[in-house]
């Protein structure tokens, strides 16, 4: 079922993300870790769909929150990310996904670890755990090209000061800020084992970015002995269902 939701607000995260605040009517509600699919139809009748997780918390008001990251090349992002205006409609359907869910009923430790884009529905994660009032214990490993790539920049920087038991550690694979104690690289066994949950106090991973950072991570995770089928990863591929 396709829902007509308007562009309430716009935000950038970076040079080349942006945030689209949503208003939808009709909307159901959703769990933490879900998305939605974005349905753009030209005049001659061609449409094409992408996949945007959710990044805000379920909340009453009938409003989400999506964040893109811009692709030069790519057909969708680019005018979602520069020629969309606040009052102009998006069709929508969703929310879709069941399995990679952090609800608020979860107190085990939570384990995050985003690549790139895929901070976005584990940001819905920590976003929710402060709305209900959890106290579930969060890492969140957010692996960056560099410091401009920081998305949700702010709100992460103060969570920490706010809640001890939310702690958030950087990766940066090209450029990291001056005096950082560890090179510019990607996530490895070193770091996995130091800025992540010791895997005896069986912590449920959520592992989110693009297909080949999604497989290493959670390889990394599954090697360092935390069970499998406690790593619950979301890919951001290119979307399947193409129209
Ligand atoms: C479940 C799910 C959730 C997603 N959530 C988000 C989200 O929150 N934010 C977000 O920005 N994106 C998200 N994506 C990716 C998104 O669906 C699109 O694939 C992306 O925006 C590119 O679309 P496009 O039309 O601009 O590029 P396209 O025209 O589809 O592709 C342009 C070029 O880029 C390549 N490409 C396509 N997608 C990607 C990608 N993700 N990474 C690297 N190269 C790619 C293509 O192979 C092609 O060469 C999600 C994908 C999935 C499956």
């Amino acid at each position: 079922m396709w829902r007509l939701g308007t562009v309430v607000a716009l935000r950038d995260e970076t040079a080349t993300a942006r945030t689209i605040m949503l208003e939808i009517p009709d909307w159901p509600g959703h769990a933490a870790g879900q998305h939605v699919d974005v349905r753009l139809t030209a005049s001659d009748g061609y449409s094409a769909v992408r996949s945007y997780s959710i990044a805000s918390a379920p909340s009453v008001e009938r409003r989400i929150e999506i964040s893109v990251e811009r692709l030069p090349d790519g057909e969708v992002s680019p005018y979602l990310t520069r020629e969309l205006a606040v009052g102009d409609r998006l069709e929508l359907r969703g929310p879709i996904g069941g399995w990679f869910v952090w609800r608020p009923r979860q107190t085990e430790p939570i384990q995050l670890i985003a690549g790139g884009s895929g901070i976005v529905p584990l940001m819905a994660m920590i976003r929710s755990r402060a709305a209900a009032g959890s106290t579930a214990p969060f890492r969140l490993l957010y692996s960056v090209r560099e410091p401009g790539s920081v998305w949700y920049r702010d709100e992460l920087r103060s969570l920490p000061e706010r809640d001890h038991s939310v702690s958030v550690t950087y990766a940066y694979t090209r450029a990291t800020p001056k005096d950082w104690p560890r090179p510019a690289g990607r996530i490895d066994t070193a770091l996995i084992a130091s800025a992540t949950w010791p895997s005896n106090l069986a912590p449920t991973c959520y592992v989110c970015g693009p297909t080949s950072f999604v497989e290493s991570a959670a390889g990394l995770l599954s090697g360092t002995g935390n069970n499998p089928a406690k790593i619950k990863t979301e890919r951001f591929g290119p979307t399947g269902d193409r129209q």
